[in-house]
């Protein structure tokens, strides 16, 4: 039997990097998966390519999470696909990384928008429904600079901070209607996020991580299926960090 089967989900970001292999590795165990980035030509065209690999259920929608409208639409739009939404993944993040002294305020808000209110705006409309299911999975998707904080993303780790501080409250608030919330912290990840680092950076980057390398989106995305499924009934309001040892 496989772990997700029957149930469906709701990833944001998932046109690529992590969030696409989130929702693989979910539609891979059976779920039926809404694919939800800012284009939906992009989000179809990854729907269509998790559906034809996995045989699961998929569909693609167009979705900024900083606006409200948006992110109701997505929910609704998915429990009228599917018929019910049991998971959301808040994965659709951003960078705007500068020192504070050079950092815009407008790149400040723009970091906030998308990784904090993003995931606040989708979990409140999520909640409608699993609240009244009494049944539900919210994973949030936070960072290791969220726990340690790094120079020259103010913005991105207070973001990423913030997340944690939401997961608990969020975890706190709605576990009395089993709907559980959680957060994965990952380290650094393979991704276009962390492409543009000059091979000199990630090979420093490397030498800092007790395993040795960089994560790779698939390993952020078990985590990620772990918290979904049944395996993890009894947890809630907790940050699983994938980072390779680099912040205990
Ligand atoms: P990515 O490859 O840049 O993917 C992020 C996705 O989010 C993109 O498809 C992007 O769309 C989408 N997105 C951006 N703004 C959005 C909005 N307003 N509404 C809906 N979707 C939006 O990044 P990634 O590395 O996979 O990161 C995924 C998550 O993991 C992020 O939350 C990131 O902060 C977190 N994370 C990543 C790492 C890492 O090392 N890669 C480490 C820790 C945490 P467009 O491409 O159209 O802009």
């Amino acid at each position: 039997m496989k772990r997700l089967e029957g149930k469906a989900a709701l990833v944001t970001g998932a046109a690529r990097g992590i969030g696409l292999e989130i929702a693989a590795a979910f539609a891979a165990e059976g779920a039926a998966v809404a694919v939800a980035d800012l284009s939906l030509e992009e989000s179809a065209a990854a729907a269509a390519e998790i559906a034809a690999k996995t045989g699961a259920r998929a569909i693609g929608l167009g979705l900024d999470v900083t606006k409200e409208a948006d992110c109701e639409r997505a929910l609704a739009e998915t429990e009228k696909a599917f018929g019910k939404v049991d998971i959301l993944v808040n994965n659709a993040g951003i960078t705007k990384d500068n020192l504070v002294l050079r950092m815009k305020e407008t790149d400040f808000d723009a970091v906030i928008s998308v990784n904090l209110k993003g995931a606040f705006l989708m979990a409140k409309a999520a909640s409608k429904l699993m609240l009244k299911a009494r049944a539900g999975r919210i994973i949030n998707i936070s960072s290791v600079v969220g726990q340690s904080g790094q120079a020259g993303q103010a913005n991105y780790s207070a973001s990423k901070a913030g997340l944690i501080g939401l997961t608990k409250s969020l975890a706190r608030e709605f576990a009395p209607r089993q709907v559980l919330v959680n957060a994965v912290a990952p380290g650094f990840i393979r991704t276009r996020m962390t492409d543009g680092l000059k091979d000199e950076a990630k090979a420093k980057i490397s030498e800092m991580i007790p395993l040795g390398r960089m994560g790779e989106p698939g390993e952020v995305a078990k985590a990620a299926l772990f918290l979904a499924g049944d395996d993890s009934a009894y947890i809630t309001g907790q940050v699983l960090a994938v980072n390779g040892g680099l912040y205990m």
